[in-house]
């Protein structure tokens, strides 16, 4: 029998699988994608966040332990694991020498973009080579991968893995690791997640998917059903505010528009609605999505003018452009009068200050609601810019409770030979909000551990066949 089945194709999948053929079982690798969209959500990836004591290679500066965890504090509001999450922070700082010897390659941050070069460490070539590195020495090892493998069930006994299906053919293992992501890509589920708004509108029907179209989060509906103890809210998720004009899926990362801290954001009745400036924007980019969700009809316009032009990664398509802020606000279709207003007491609320992009800086509005509190200087200076954006969901984090040894959890048992990894159980660290770079910390960290106890579980099994078969 085969020792070890993993289900999935992503970063988690992989590091899984590759880590249980270490431990010596035998692997199966059922992804749902075609082999042209293989990798579910981990190819658009770009960087992992990473603990150090003191530089490494692409890692400048240090970033402790301690740093680390309350980053992850800070933007979950306590809404975390702390065992579970210090278990991703530990492991983050010995992964990549593993990660290079299955053929990742890894380069400095980008300057200029997202001040990441401390904290996080760059895939060279993104997340499509780092994928393509671990589908290499997969089938180096002779790991077999199915593709078009959707499984749409999971065969218990209680807690014990026993099977799964992809459509009517039966594959047994010994231990079994899920890693099919989140259930982001369902739409009648988000829809279901959110509901409808008081305003009678489905705030879901106007989301983006970020990623693949393949995590429809059939497992983790297959499994909560089967009683598997769930853990967050179908609500919450990694959710950036994106350009409106990306495609339903896959617009990946050249779709997001990183310019909302040097200008203001107004919704569809043009006024604007969250201090723009509250942090640096990789701490803040992932609450934006959520914030244009709760404004009438899921939109939200970020407009700046030409000083700003260089502080920020240009969006990959071209903005609306107009010399006068009037003309702007007819060619993105908002009432004049209030732009006007919303732009001139904005203008007005602007204390002078030293602009610097790069700095926390002391340009703020005065007596403004909701105020600018950095970053805030008078759209004066044209052309100006506008672009549209819908919510944009990366990941959801409702998931599977697990515990240290990724172990699935039923009513409070940790199953004996089941693990679960990545975004279907990323919701045991992350509660809500996001720092850049975790989605890879937790998946690689929890990936490698539910590949090891399977394995580990898989080849007890084969020690105990006769005993385990009594047991049972
Ligand atoms: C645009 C974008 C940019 C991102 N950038 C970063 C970043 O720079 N750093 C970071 O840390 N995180 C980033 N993330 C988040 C990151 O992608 C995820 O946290 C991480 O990839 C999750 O890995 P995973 O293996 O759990 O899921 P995925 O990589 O999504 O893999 C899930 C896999 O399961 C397969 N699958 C689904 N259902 C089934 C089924 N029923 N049967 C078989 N297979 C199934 C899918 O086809 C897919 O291959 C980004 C996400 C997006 C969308």
């Amino acid at each position: 029998m085969l020792d070890v089945v993993v289900i999935g194709g992503g970063n988690a999948a992989l590091c899984a699988a590759l880590m249980a053929h270490e431990a010596g079982a035998s692997v199966l690798v059922l992804e749902a994608a075609p082999r042209a969209w293989r990798g579910g959500n981990s190819v658009h990836t770009r960087n992992l966040r990473c603990m150090h004591d003191s530089p490494q290679d692409v890692l400048t500066g240090a970033y402790p332990e301690e740093e680390f965890w309350h980053d992850l504090l800070g933007v979950t509001k306590g809404r975390i694991n702390e065992a579970l999450a210090r278990l991703a922070i530990r492991a983050s700082a010995s992964c990549r020498p593993w990660m290079r010897r299955h053929g990742v390659h890894f380069q400095n941050a980008l300057s200029g973009t997202l001040q990441l070069s401390r904290t996080n460490a760059f895939f060279l070539g993104g997340g499509k080579a780092l994928m393509n590195a671990y589908y290499r020495s997969a089938h180096a090892l002779g790991i077999e991968v199915r593709y078009e493998a959707p499984v749409n069930r999971i065969e218990l006994d209680g807690g014990h893995f026993l099977a799964a299906w992809v459509g009517k053919e039966r594959i047994e293992a010994r231990a079994c690791v899920v890693a099919s992501g989140g259930f982001e890509s369902n739409r009648q589920w988000m829809r279901e997640a959110w509901g409808k708004n008081e305003a009678g509108e489905w705030p879901a029907d106007n989301f983006l998917i970020r990623g693949t179209r393949f995590n429809q989060g059939v497992l983790l509906n297959d499994l909560l059903k089967q009683g598997a103890d769930r853990i967050g809210d179908p609500t919450q998720s990694h959710c950036v505010a994106i350009d409106a004009r990306a495609p339903l899926y896959g617009g990946g990362i050249c779709t997001r528009i990183d310019c909302v801290s040097f200008g203001i954001v107004v919704n569809r009745n043009a006024e604007r609605f969250y201090d723009e400036g509250e942090d640096f924007w990789p701490k803040r980019y992932a609450i934006w999505g959520r914030l244009v969700a709760g404004q009438p009809g899921q939109i939200g316009y970020s407009v700046i003018d030409s000083k700003v032009i260089g502080c920020f990664m240009p969006p990959v398509f071209k903005g609306e452009r107009a010399n006068t802020l009037q003309a702007l606000a007819r060619q993105i279709k908002l009432d004049e009068a209030t732009f006007l207003d919303t732009v001139t007491r904005y203008n007005a609320a602007c204390r002078p200050g030293t602009f610097n992009h790069q700095a926390l800086d002391d340009c703020r509005t005065e007596g403004l609601t909701p105020p600018k509190t950095h970053w805030a200087q008078t759209l004066d200076t044209p052309p100006f810019y506008a672009y549209a954006m819908r919510p944009g969901i990366t990941f959801t984090y409702l998931g599977v409770k697990v515990d240290a040894q990724a172990a699935v959890h039923f009513s409070g048992t940790p199953s004996d030979n089941l693990f679960a990894a990545g975004e279907v159980m990323a919701g045991n660290v992350l509660g809500q909000g996001y720092t850049a770079g975790v989605g890879m910390t937790i998946g690689t960290a929890f990936g490698r551990i539910a590949g090891a106890q399977a394995a580990a579980a898989a080849l007890r099994d084969r020690r105990t066949p006769v005993v385990a078969a009594q047991a049972a």
